[in-house]
């Protein structure tokens, strides 16, 4: 199943380019009826055109956004870091950071440097608690694009990437079923035109499961917690005007996002 946010948070099942409400509220209902097995897009609603709809952040009030850092071999070396997600464990954004897609980032300061890190994210199905990384996957409800807008020097990676609209996500959340193999889906990333990441998620250095289970293990996972799974190389500085896209096979429709200066445009101090 295909799933979209959309207008006040209400949610649909995408089908082409048409959405089909569904009975449910919000998205966290449409997690709890799949929790009960009884999600369903109905098939005999007309629906409307995607077009008509202002598509929304899948999930927009997870409780926490738990991601990886380091988490692709190439981005460790391109970021000439000795450690990587063994090392690190996970770090948390604010859910305040959360953009809606095509949405526009602000960039708080003008002297520091900010990058793109596209990701594949996962949102959480069912409560997780110390599970094994053989049934983690089953915790999973769905997955979906996530940009990773980060900040870089020396402050915690939790300060650094959670200004408010440094976590653009969606535009589309696809069911596990549906999904397939969370370790075989291909991610690319432009900035303005520019090809920047392109990678497989086979090339994960901790895969969704272990994601899962090592966080399970630290902390307990609720429904519509969204975990980040890292970026690959080719993350590179943003700059006002910039546009983003993010794609991700299986998703179907890609995540963009804008870039401006924040109004106040202060120095960092
Ligand atoms: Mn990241």
């Amino acid at each position: 199943m295909r799933l979209v946010s959309y207008d006040d948070g209400r949610v649909g099942g995408l089908d082409g380019d048409r959405i089909r409400p569904l009975p449910v509220r919000t998205m966290r209902d449409a997690i709890a009826a799949w929790e009960a097995g009884e999600l369903a897009v109905p098939a005999d609603t007309e629906g409307f055109p995607l077009g008509d709809a202002r598509l929304r952040v899948p999930v927009a009030d997870p409780s926490k956004i738990i991601a990886a850092p380091v988490n692709y071999r190439d981005h460790q070396a391109e970021m000439s870091t000795e450690s990587q997600v063994g090392a690190l464990g996970f770090f948390l954004k604010a859910p305040s950071s959360l953009l809606d897609p095509g949405g526009t980032i602000q960039l708080p300061y003008h002297d520091r440097r900010f990058d793109q890190e596209g990701e594949l994210a996962l949102v959480i199905g069912r409560t997780a608690r110390r599970v094994s990384e053989q049934d983690a996957l089953a915790y999973v409800f769905g997955y979906t694009g996530l940009l990773d807008i980060t900040m870089r020097g020396g402050e915690d990676r939790s300060v650094r990437k959670s200004f408010e609209t440094f976590t653009p996500m969606g535009p589309v959340l696809v069911t596990a079923d549906e999904f397939g193999d969370p370790g075989r889906a291909e991610l690319r990333c432009w900035v303005s035109g520019e090809l920047r990441q392109q990678a497989s998620t086979g090339d994960l250095i901790w895969d969704v499961a272990r994601l899962v289970a090592y966080a399970s293990s630290v902390t307990t996972l609720y429904p519509g917690d969204v975990i980040s799974t890292g970026t690959p190389a080719g993350v590179g500085p943003l700059a006002a005007g910039d546009t983003i896209r993010l794609e991700l096979s299986g998703l179907g429709l890609d995540l963009t996002a804008g870039v401006a200066a924040d109004e106040i445009g202060r120095a960092h101090v």
